[in-house]
């Protein structure tokens, strides 16, 4: 038996350092996909419920290795996070994406949405790398939204203070924060109260098969309510359907964005978009 354990442990060991290899070559190629520009941003509209104007997008990034097909981020931030790559990408994003929607923000008054890791906001200088991002670009602060996760705030009590002080600056510029993929971590109503922010993002778990089943609406309908009594902005995930739409208009939720709506895609057809919309 004692024999049998140690075979065991040895297969176990075998595979974790087959993992981790596997993990340390993912994090060389991304930082030589970076440096090669192998990289791009695309972009998701956010639609106003009532009227269906598009009043804001997405950045969403996409990695395309050369002779490979396009990889999305679920497969690879993890790594860049861990590895703390996920600092100089996202830096990248930031800059990319406040560059491609500082036209579209004077005629069309959209706003761009940018994900950001706690790696980054625990980063001394994150509130200035996000200034540089809008001076050098010329987007206004006011058009610039920060997306942050419920994680934000699990890391040390150093790095949440750092956090806090970011978001803090960065507010009273006039930059707007989001939660992202609301209700799907934990302790969420004490985040709700110790963030400063502006947008509340249903997770779109939350969507329901059937907008008709009280049972299914009964946790949106919540959080709809929830959100609105704070006197958040909402913002519907993953709405896929008219039926989804229709539910979320009647319980008062203010944007959509999902499939209905548009894919995420590049920066030229997210102006075409916004010029359809209004002169099309
Ligand atoms: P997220 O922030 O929740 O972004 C929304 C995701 O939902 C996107 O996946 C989008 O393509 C997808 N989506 C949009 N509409 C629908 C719909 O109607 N139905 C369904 N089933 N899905 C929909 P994507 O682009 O694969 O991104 C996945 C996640 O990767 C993002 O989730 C975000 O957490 C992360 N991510 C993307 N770009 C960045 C980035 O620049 N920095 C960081 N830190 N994370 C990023
Ligand atoms: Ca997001
Ligand atoms: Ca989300
Ligand atoms: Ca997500």
């Amino acid at each position: 038996a004692k024999a049998e354990g140690r075979d065991r442990f040895e297969v176990f060991d075998a595979r974790l350092r087959r993992e981790q290899a596997e993990r340390i070559r993912t994090v060389e190629r991304l930082r030589e996909g970076l440096e090669a520009g192998e990289f791009t941003v695309h972009y998701q509209p956010i639609v106003a419920l009532r009227g269906g104007a598009p009043v804001a997008f997405e950045a969403l990034v996409r990695w395309t290795p050369p002779g490979q097909d396009p990889i999305g981020p679920d497969r690879f931030i993890p790594a860049a996070e861990d590895s703390g790559l996920i600092v100089g990408l996202g830096e990248w994003v930031l800059r990319q994406a406040c560059a491609d929607a500082a036209p579209w923000y004077p005629t069309y008054g959209t706003t761009i949405s940018v994900n950001v890791s706690p790696r980054q906001l625990a980063e001394p200088d994150f509130a200035d790398v996000v200034r540089r991002a809008l001076t050098g670009s010329g987007l206004p602060p006011e058009a610039l939204v920060l997306e942050i996760t419920e994680g934000v705030l699990v890391r040390s009590g150093a790095h949440a203070e750092l956090t806090l002080a970011h978001l803090t600056r960065l507010r009273a510029d006039g930059v707007r924060v989001a939660i992202d993929d609301f209700g799907t971590g934990y302790s969420s109503l004490a985040y709700l109260r110790d963030l400063p922010i502006d947008i509340l993002k249903i997770d779109r778990s939350f969507m329901p098969d059937d907008s008709s089943d009280a049972q299914q609406t009964a946790l949106v309908r919540a959080v709809v309510d929830l959100a609105r009594s704070l006197r958040l902005v909402t913002v519907a995930e993953g709405v896929e359907t008219a039926q989804h739409a229709d539910l979320l208009r009647t319980l008062g939720c203010d944007r959509g964005q999902g499939w209905l709506f548009g894919r995420p895609g590049p920066a030229p057809g997210a102006a075409d978009l916004l010029y359809d919309w209004r002169d099309g």
